[in-house]
């Protein structure tokens, strides 16, 4: 981890850009007061990123394949530097400095790189994560954290067991800092856990529940024929059902998203037979959720879930990711994001998310991290709110020819990487995964589209 803490020292010579003054509002427009959280996720550490004369030698997380334009941020063919990391967390600092601070944070998963499962092992990505850990930390000191386990955050990678481990036990201790021992015990367990957010200013509850939505995930082998690993699904009911009597409200955070890619036809990111069940759980208990909030994919996405009679009943979010690596599939990437939601104290609805960025050449030619507002949601799309009836008015609009909003919407998905045209097999793709989440509503959008 030398590279890794060589890094943070090098950040401190470093001078910041300080950030532009954000349009917070210490009111929401129904007169009720407004909270804000950050949400974090993917930000796949590569240690041994350096530059280097010979591309191919940039960082392990391109393997093999040249890292062109590389610079001290970053290059598209790898993950994270540590500075680019500690650039994101400076900015959010400094977007808070006008004497608001966010409520808490939630972080969805994958520190790691990218790398070929021989390069790491379980001490490794432990200390990955304890690093990031330490570095979210040392940045929030006293910030409540609700993290969430990542296809990434084990080793071998993807294969997230149904007992307790050495990654979940390392994982629980370095998580102490913000979690209750009771959160702890399930996670020690199986990687999940739910706690409630203590909040002075209301007396509504808030129960997070973060899933290990990795029991669900294609590539893991442990789980492929178990009905219901490490007793996910019953606790999920178990505890919503809980919540639903205590007139709670909940927001679900995981690193796989349900539902289908919005790039790839037919594909969804959890099994199918668990998107079937996990889908059928949200839809049960959409009165006690009010927001669902992924990484994973390392684009920006929404849904919006719709109950059996196609009312829309649930908001999803899908972050980007902060590294900007290029899969040597993808024939684009994204720019380093991180996303700042603002709520209602009221209720935990959720009025509006403002989605920063960083955009990698720049910074590079530069040689100075300019984070800055990519775009606030209600003010891009002209909403009122994030709420799943606006979101479904929004992806009416979508469907239009030539439709503005849906144009940006394209655009921010690879949070301003290059301006692409989604039209025709694109733009059905899109569509059909924002609001069909099951497997016969969404056959149902291919096939009449
Ligand atoms: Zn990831
Ligand atoms: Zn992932």
């Amino acid at each position: 981890m030398e590279a890794v803490l060589g890094a943070v020292a090098l950040l401190s010579a470093l001078a910041l850009t300080a950030a532009s003054a954000v349009p917070l509002e210490p009111r929401d427009p129904l007169g009720g007061a407004a909270g804000y959280f950050w949400h974090i996720t993917d930000l796949h550490l590569d240690p041994t990123y350096h530059l280097s004369d010979d591309p191919t030698k940039v960082c392990n997380s391109s393997r093999g394949f040249p890292a062109k334009h590389a610079g001290p941020y970053g290059a598209y063919r790898c993950d994270s530097p540590y500075r680019l990391i500690q650039s994101a967390f400076q900015y959010m600092k400094d977007v808070f400095k006008a004497g608001h601070q966010p409520s808490f944070m939630i972080w969805t998963g994958d520190s790691p790189p990218h790398v070929a499962v021989a390069k790491l092992s379980a001490k490794i990505v432990i200390n990955i994560m304890h690093n990031m850990t330490e570095t979210v930390k040392e940045n929030f000191k006293d910030l409540q954290v609700f993290p969430a386990m990542g296809n990434h955050d084990y080793w071998p990678q993807d294969q997230l067991p149904v007992v307790a481990s050495e990654i979940y036990n390392a994982a629980a201790d370095m998580w102490k800092h913000w979690l209750t021992e009771d959160a702890l015990s399930t996670f020690r367990k199986g990687g999940f856990y739910t706690q409630v957010f203590n909040c002075k200013i209301t007396k509504q509850t808030l129960r997070i529940i973060s899933l290990n939505t990795n029991l669900y995930y294609s590539p893991n082998k442990i789980t492929k024929k178990m009905q219901d690993p490490a007793g996910q699904y019953e606790w999920l009911e178990d505890t919503l059902k809980k919540a639903q009597a205590n007139k709670d409200k909940v927001y679900l955070i995981a690193h796989v998203p349900p539902g289908y890619l919005p790039d790839s036809l037919r594909t969804t990111s959890i099994r199918v037979k668990d998107n079937e069940k996990l889908v059928t759980i949200l839809r049960k208990y959409s009165g006690v959720i009010v927001g669902q909030f992924f990484g994973h994919t390392h684009r920006d996405s929404m849904m919006v879930l719709l109950d059996e009679q196609g009312n829309p009943v649930n908001s999803l979010f899908v972050a980007p990711a902060v590294t900007p690596m290029k899969g040597f599939l993808d024939l684009v990437t994204n720019n380093p994001g991180i996303r700042l939601f603002k709520y209602s104290t009221n209720d935990y609805s959720l009025l509006d998310f403002w989605q920063y960025y960083l955009n990698l050449t720049e910074a590079n030619e530069e040689k100075k991290p300019d984070w800055k507002l990519e775009y606030s949601m209600t003010k891009a799309y002209g909403i009122k709110d994030l709420n799943p009836q606006s979101l479904y008015n929004l992806t009416n609009q979508f469907l239009k020819l030539h439709n503005k909003e849906f144009q940006k919407y394209c655009y921010y998905y690879i949070v301003s990487y290059i301006n692409i045209v989604c039209v025709g097999h694109c733009k059905m793709k899109q569509i059909c995964a924002t609001r069909y989440l099951d497997q016969a509503s969404y056959s149902k959008c291919i096939q009449e589209w």
